[in-house]
């Protein structure tokens, strides 16, 4: 099986933590954003936007169903009906009775049209005869030919500076079935206007009324969607176009749609007594934006929390891979570089002093009768006699020099710049500070002496070559009897006198 190199290994450890981290994170912070939309959406849909409409509904009822109670009273009106049949007679009656209705009720106008003489009274006296001829006059000729007992309608009021006026026309029949005139009360759009601002300002929604082939017939001040005026179909507004496709006529119920770009909910509701459509409508965006925002947060925190974990790992993983590292490379023991560490450094400084070309000096030390300090005085004294020559020799040697523990007791020095001649003074110098010194082990003094091989580096050595020649210098120390320096060149060997 093939190894998976360790930057390598680390690389799919972080991979693998950030996406776990992240799906995580990304699925949990989804999941609370769509079950957060989904029940705001229904709180909309099902609560909010009904209960607006509801509430809309009765305040309308209250502005707008009262003035069609008393337009229904005054059709069935005994005075009314009597003055007319009885032909009229003085005018002044009427107009006392009209004022009567308006003042009392709180209408913005009264008024009665006279089908035998055509002529329209209101509160403030004989406003004029209504002309067939006349468009100003054409809602009359209506209400007379309709099946309905009553209309609404939004006209201009010539009565009062031509205000536009939400009229209750109400057919009026004498005792016989006979339709005798119209009468009935008219109260200012204005008010409802204001109500509906009210409302639209109130709740954060759009309030418009919508009669039954899908014209606006009330808005607020500025309008309905898009600004939209009082007459004008809702088909034809472009921010609308995707509702009129699901709802080509007007339809109670609640509705989702998008126009321009933006979401909306819509509450539509039929309102008998108008035979209007009442259309509450609110922006998606306002409620969701919130928790849209809190979505970005919460993804934010999230990638600040990953990138955190991610680089508090990756220094984690970079301090055990170099303790690692150094423990590969360091003996245990005298804390020297070990073989594997010594490899690496000599195979740059071989590299370094080839290049430039510089001299460089080798040594290969080995404890003289080791075995015998072993025997005689412990493993233990071995190992402490061991960890004071890694001192002694490191004490004569400079920084830049390569020093390692070889194996059992043998160490190899590499003397960087340094020349055979230098290096075996350096030689001989630790040699005699070896000799001279003494290692105190459990009370004794314990004394030591060492055999070292010398060699210096040639153009086109090998590491192996080197210590090579190093070795048979070191085994020639031993031979002639230990405690001494010998020098191994390719071409020549020698033990200095
Ligand atoms: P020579 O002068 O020929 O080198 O004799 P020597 O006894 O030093 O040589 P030999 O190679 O026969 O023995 C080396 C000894 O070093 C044997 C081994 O037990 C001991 N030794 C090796 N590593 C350690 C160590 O880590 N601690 C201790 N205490 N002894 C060790
Ligand atoms: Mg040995
Ligand atoms: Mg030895």
């Amino acid at each position: 099986m093939p190894l998976r190199s360790p930057l390598y290994s680390q690389r799919s450890l972080i991979l693998t933590l950030v996406a776990l981290l992240g799906a995580g994170f990304l699925a949990t912070s989804l999941l609370s954003y769509y079950a957060s939309r989904a029940s705001i959406r229904d709180n909309i849909v099902n609560t909010e936007l009904p209960l607006t409409s509801d509430t809309v509904y009765s305040e309308i009822q209250k502005d707008l169903v009262r003035p069609i109670l008393i337009s229904s009273m005054m059709s069935r009106d005994t005075f009314m009906r009597d003055w007319v049949v009885n032909g009229e007679r003085d005018a002044e009656q009427m107009t006392r009775y009209l004022n009567e209705v308006m003042t009392h009720y709180g209408a913005y106008t009264a008024f009665f049209v006279s089908d035998t003489s055509l002529t329209y009274y209101h509160a403030k006296g004989v406003l004029k005869q209504v002309k067939a001829t006349e468009p100003r006059d054409a809602w009359y000729f209506r209400v007379r030919d309709m099946k309905d007992p009553y209309e609404i309608n939004v006209d201009p009021d010539l009565a009062n500076k031509d205000n536009l006026t939400v009229f209750i026309n109400y057919k009026v029949f004498d005792y016989n079935n006979r339709f005798i005139g119209a009468a009935g009360v008219g109260l200012t759009v204005d008010a409802v206007i204001k109500l509906i601002d009210k409302y639209q300002q109130h709740y954060q929604r759009s309030v418009y009324f919508v009669d039954t082939f899908g014209r606006l017939v009330l808005t607020g001040a500025e309008g309905g969607p898009q600004g939209a005026r009082a007459g004008q179909p809702l088909s034809e507004l472009d921010s609308m176009k995707n509702l009129v496709s699901q709802l080509p006529k007007p339809h109670s119920g609640s509705y989702e749609y998008s126009g321009q770009g933006q979401g909306h909910f819509l509450n539509v509701r039929f309102i008998p007594e108008l035979n209007w459509y009442l259309f509450v409508d609110k922006l998606e965006d306002g409620d969701l934006s919130d928790i849209r925002r809190s979505l970005y947060l919460n993804l934010l925190i999230c990638l600040v929390v990953t990138l955190t974990v991610i680089a508090l790992l990756n220094r984690v993983i970079k301090r055990y891979q170099s303790k690692i590292h150094a423990q590969a490379t360091l003996d245990s023991l005298t804390e020297l570089p070990n073989r594997r560490g010594f490899d690496l450094l000599a195979a740059q400084a071989m590299h370094e002093a080839q290049r430039e070309p510089k001299p460089l000096t080798a040594l290969l030390l080995d404890l003289d009768h080791f075995k015998a300090l072993n025997d005689n005085y412990g493993h233990l004294a071995g190992d402490q006699v061991l960890i004071g020559f890694a001192r002694d020799l490191e004490s004569c040697l400079r920084h830049s020099d390569i020093v390692c523990r070889w194996g059992g007791e043998e160490f190899i020095v590499l003397l960087k710049d340094t020349d055979g001649e230098t290096g075996l003074m350096i030689a001989e110098k630790i040699r005699r500070h070896v000799e001279q010194q003494r290692y105190a082990y459990n009370g004794s003094d314990l004394q030591l002496t060492v055999s070292i091989g010398l060699t210096t580096l040639q153009p086109d050595d090998s590491l192996h070559a080197l210590l090579s020649r190093a070795d048979h210098a070191m085994y020639r120390a031993k031979q002639s009897g230990r405690n001494r320096t010998c020098v191994e060149m390719p071409h020549s060997s020698y033990e200095p006198a």
